[in-house]
């Protein structure tokens, strides 16, 4: 492999940000939102560490990563808040069981529980490094087109459910739309996403307390901006095309 790291373009993703930033500024507008309420995560998954350091140089805090390696890796040059830096890194992929004692030293979100047996691992191993982990909720609102993420039926007793672990503490939900050309097919599934999140936020239940929407990707972040998304993970509107 070619070390990339000598091929980063800082002044291109300089100018991608601001783009992407006056597009979240025009979004919040139409749906008349403050900007401030919609947290742009960078989604540097493929990309080395100093397309991460070009990104923190024009401003950005908050850094996606969709695999464990990848994180601790990246989040070992630019600690997150949990490790005392001064970034927020996300975990927004799927995590299998056998990575969570590793993980949970390095996100400061996990934006990827779809599981009961998921969340008893996360809680129980928490616990060993007396942490309370902040997660949200994957839902599956495009049916078969997504490998992971919850049944939209199934969340209100799932979230129920969670409120036995005492080291969770889920702070909101997220979705991956399936792919479209049009991103106006997605509105449904955010739309979708908002109204569940809607409709259990009133409940009083230990542990539980949405107040987080992660949707919206490079293809689609306005839409999901207008459909009331707080967190955004946009990787190649930012750092470029991805080589797979
Ligand atoms: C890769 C990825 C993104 C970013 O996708 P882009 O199309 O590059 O913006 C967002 N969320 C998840 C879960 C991802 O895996």
């Amino acid at each position: 492999m070619v070390d990339q790291a000598n091929t980063v373009d800082a002044s291109a993703i300089r100018k991608r940000l601001e783009d992407v930033r006056e597009r979240i500024e025009q979004a919040c507008q139409r749906a008349g939102r403050r900007s401030s309420e919609v947290t742009l995560v960078g989604v540097s998954k493929t990309f080395p560490l100093a397309a991460v350091e070009a990104a923190y140089e024009a401003g950005l805090r908050d850094f996606g990563e969709n695999r464990v390696q990848e994180l601790e890796k990246k989040s070992a040059g630019l600690p997150g808040i949990y490790n005392e830096g001064d970034v927020r890194w996300h975990l927004v992929g799927h995590l299998q069981r056998n990575k969570v004692k590793k993980a949970i030293q390095h996100f400061d979100l996990f934006h990827a529980l779809d599981s009961p047996r998921l969340a008893r691992e996360l809680d129980k191993r928490a616990a060993r490094i007396d942490r309370v982990i902040p997660a949200l909720v994957q839902v599956n609102v495009s049916g078969e087109a997504s490998k992971y993420g919850m049944d939209p039926e199934k969340v209100p007793d799932y979230l129920d459910g969670l409120a036995q672990y005492e080291h969770l503490k889920v702070v909101g939900l997220m979705t991956i739309p399936a792919l479209v050309e049009n991103a106006e097919k997605v509105r449904p599934g955010f739309s979708l996403l908002r109204k569940l999140f809607d409709e259990y936020a009133d409940q009083a239940v230990p542990n539980v307390d949405l107040q987080f929407l992660s949707m919206g990707m490079t293809n689609d972040f306005e839409v999901a901006i207008e459909e009331g998304a707080t967190h955004i993970r946009v990787g190649r509107g930012i750092f470029g095309a991805r080589n797979y």
